[in-house]
């Protein structure tokens, strides 16, 4: 016996040849057959075994095959983060690693984690958007005394070419300073005449630099005024006291006209908290103009997600003209440079630095501090580049800017997939690595960049360390000291919030947004839970039913579950954890929970254990349970693991993760399948909407639909006029249906009718047959089976037919 499509009437044979395919008769078939999705509709109902599961205490409770399973309905408090542990040590989670690098997989993925040094620059990066103009600096910080001079100056020049004059030095005698053009002053800010300091900033550094002016720094590296500014000012703090003196010295040459504070904005150290003062140094650069066309050449074969941060990148990269390689910090990775102790010269090429790389090979980068110079600088070596004495270099004290350490990781890691780090790296880690890379070797070091936002308190604040508003993920997952403040979630709720957020903009992390996934998961857990607790019993090797041969809604659910596993595997190929989150919810919720679910309980508590009807369906459960179970196992592990321990039938359950991915057949796709579900819906639509509120099985219903295609394809849900057993009647979830393609004769007084219409769509739309259809719900006037509680009995005491049967057989 077999529960697919069967078909009766005109073009029956037809329709039976064509089956799977669900092709009209009266068309030629053809492959490719594309049904329209998305208008299921779905309302929830009070069936009757949707009851049978809390409140069947009668004396037939034994005889229905209730779900049995260990699988627990909660986690509370504690036990979530108790179980994720204890499911961690028993599925060996710390041996998964090398368990996957031993089995050499055909293809291997490298995701390269970086960069080790990740707090460091990029806040850096935040202060410079605060650099401002030089004088500020100079003047002080946040309340400084401004001169007047520079609006004197204006009114005196008014009309005067200023690209040619000059101004006197108010302290320094016959000093003058040229009046210079730039690009970065602008008359919307003061005067437009500002003062250029070419040692302490980029602006007037570069300014300075294209009119050939000196670079005098007067300034130490203590903040402090060197003797080249004079006795008055020399070993004074130029924020402190140095500022006092200054203002003391314009008074006295009577060159200060007003004296007031004024607030405004000024850089300052992120992690000391205090003001810094810009100065010019010494430092090591590389080039990148060669580099960036080859490396922008390469981008172009990276693949960027999203999509828009290749552009980032690039714009990143062409702001910066050169990369400043050198630090003074006292530990690091020394910058191989000698510098000739009395001459402004130094020495470095490939002889020496081969040396050097030799020495570090044997004794490690210490050697540069350590050894004399005379060995890091031997004789051989000098006599090759024609140098003089050994004696005559100090090494330098520069040591390697960490991003330069950190961007030749993929030296040790290649080749790459991918690299994935926050957007703060599009101008750190990514482009230190990129351009080492390809200055090395011509090549990106990744093929895929993908690019996060940041993590925002609830009201898209910023979280940062010394604000104090950090969310520590360790109290996410195990609680804080007060659990009713900070409860434990464990880590798959807060994994599940990541991969849910769109974490490609700016993500917001709340105790609302927890939760809200916490309610998620608990579904999950429910739906899962049903699912085991119904393949109790059940054998996928020995009581599997071939697709084939399965009812057409259980087709339907593998037809779905297909489409699923497809857009599933997409949506992580595409890192787009989010879309997978979206279409499991929609899944678990509308598909199984409301839908699925709500039809056949009946088939599953009320008939035989063994029978085809509901082996068929426990086909179909398993098959979800797997999909749903391996589908959601990167976001959830826990819960996969938890899930896959308590499969009945499973083998060796010890790790979800050993067993691969998703496996699905083609023979489960069935665009077809869709309109019979989805008009039978409507109808059913029509009928639970005319009795709102009421138990459905209490009514039957007859459907009227005009010869057509749609009354064919109903027609292969139910063989008889009237059934209560059938296919269509357990969607219909109604005591009785009865299908007929012209009006009944006689109708009585105490019915309702809705009449609708279904345009049937096949083959993408090639085939398109609108169908009017007529709804005639009657109460029904069977009595409720003790059993299986559908209202298919001929008297209150006895058992329906079907139950009847079954008891009889046990
Ligand atoms: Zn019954």
């Amino acid at each position: 016996m077999r529960w697919g499509l069967h078909p009766r009437g005109p073009g029956a044979a037809a329709l039976a040849a064509a089956r799977n395919l669900w092709v009209p008769p009266r068309l030629r078939c053809r492959p490719g057959w594309q049904g329209t999705t998305g208008r299921l509709l779905v309302r929830s109902v009070t069936g009757a075994s949707n009851q049978l599961q809390s409140s069947n205490n009668g004396r037939y409770r034994d005889t229905v095959l209730l779900p049995q399973t260990s699988f627990p309905m909660k986690l509370l408090g504690q036990q979530q983060p108790d179980t994720e542990l204890e499911i961690q040590q028993k599925c060996g989670f710390s041996e998964l690693y090398s368990w996957q690098r031993e089995r050499k997989a055909k293809t291997e993925f490298c995701l390269h984690d970086g960069p080790p040094y990740a707090n460091g620059d990029p806040h850096v990066g935040h202060a410079l958007n605060k650099v401002i103009k030089i004088r500020e600096i100079f003047l002080g910080p946040l309340e400084l005394p401004v001169t007047a001079v520079a609006n004197i100056l204006n009114h005196l020049l008014c009309g005067v070419d200023l690209e040619t004059g000059t101004c006197a030095h108010p302290l320094t005698p016959h000093k003058d300073s040229p009046l210079l053009p730039a690009n970065h002053v602008t008359m919307t800010k003061g005067t437009g005449l500002v003062h250029t300091a070419p040692a302490h900033g980029m602006e007037d550094y570069s300014v300075a630099s294209q009119h050939n002016l000196p670079t005098d720094c007067l300034v130490d590296e203590d903040g402090v005024f060197t003797d080249v500014a004079g006795p008055e000012l020399q070993n004074k703090s130029v924020l402190e006291e140095g500022t006092d003196v200054v203002i003391k010295m314009l008074q006295a040459s009577k060159h200060l006209l007003k004296e007031e504070k004024l607030v405004h904005s000024y850089p300052y150290d992120w992690r000391t908290k205090k003001p810094v003062v810009i100065r010019a140094s010494k430092q090591w650069f590389v080039n990148i103009t060669d580099i960036k066309a080859t490396a922008k050449e390469l981008l172009k074969k990276v693949k960027f997600i999203p999509g828009s941060a290749l552009n980032a990148m690039v714009e990143t990269m062409d702001r910066r003209p050169y990369w400043c390689i050198s630090r003074q910090r006292v530990w690091g990775v020394p910058i191989p440079v000698f510098h000739h102790k009395t001459k402004d010269e130094f020495l470095i090429n490939s002889q020496t630095t081969e040396h050097i790389i030799k020495l570090v090979e044997q004794h490690g980068s210490d050697v540069w501090w350590t050894l004399p110079p005379e060995q890091l600088l031997p004789e051989e070596v000098l006599s090759q580049v024609g140098g003089p004495d050994a004696l005559e270099y100090a090494p330098g004290q520069d040591i390697l800017d960490i991003w330069f350490d950190s961007g030749t990781s993929w030296s040790c890691v290649l080749p790459a997939d991918l690299y994935l780090e926050g957007k703060d790296q599009l101008g750190g880690w990514f482009q230190s690595s990129l351009l080492t890379s390809v200055a090395a070797r011509k090549k990106a070091p990744f093929k895929t960049v993908v690019v996060h936002g940041f993590t925002l308190g609830e009201k898209g604040e910023k979280m940062s360390k010394s604000l104090g508003n950090v969310i520590d993920p360790d109290v996410v997952i195990n609680g804080g000291q007060d659990p009713n403040k900070e409860p434990p979630y464990g880590a798959d709720v807060l994994r599940w919030w990541v991969a849910e957020s769109n974490v490609f903009t700016e993500v917001t992390i709340s105790p609302s947004v927890l939760n809200a996934a916490r309610d998620d998961i608990s579904k999950l857990r429910n739906t899962l839970r049903f699912l085991l607790g119904n393949i109790a019993g059940f054998n996928p090797e020995t009581d599997s039913v071939p697709v084939n041969d399965m009812y057409v809604i259980d087709q339907y659910m593998l037809h779905l579950l297909q489409d699923l596993a497809n857009k599933i595997t997409d949506a992580y190929k595409q890192y787009d954890f989010g879309k997978v989150v979206r279409l499991l919810r929609a899944f678990y919720t509308r598909e199984l929970s409301s839908f699925y679910f709500s039809i056949i309980k009946d088939r599953l508590y009320c008939e035989n254990a063994d029978d085809p009807k509901r082996r068929s369906c426990q086909t179909a459960l398993a098959e979800t349970l797997d999909v749903v179970v391996r589908s959601v196992a990167p976001i959830l592990p826990h819960l996969a693991e938890e899930v896959f321990q308590h499969i009945p039938y499973a083998k060796e359950p010890k790790s979800v993760f050993r067993t691969g991915w998703i496996r699905t057949s083609s023979i489960w796709k069935k665009p077809g399948l869709e309109e019979a579900i989805e008009s039978t819906c409507a109808m059913r639509d029509s009928f639970l909407g005319s009795i709102p509120g009421k138990n459905a099985a209490e009514y039957k219903v007859t459907l009227v639909i005009e010869p057509g295609l749609l009354f064919e394809i109903i027609e292969m849900l139910q063989a008889e006029e009237t059934s209560s057993t059938s296919q269509l009647n357990e969607l219909m979830m109604a005591s009785q249906t009865t299908l007929l393609s012209q009006e009944p004769r006689s109708t009585t007084t105490d019915v309702i009718e809705r009449k609708g219409t279904f345009l049937i769509n096949l083959e993408g739309g090639d085939i398109r047959e609108e169908s009017s259809y007529k709804v005639i719900v009657t109460p029904t006037t069977k009595e409720k089976c003790p059993r299986c509680w559908k209202y298919t009995a001929e008297s209150p005491d006895a058992l329906c037919p079907r139950c009847s049967e079954v008891v009889s057989g046990k």
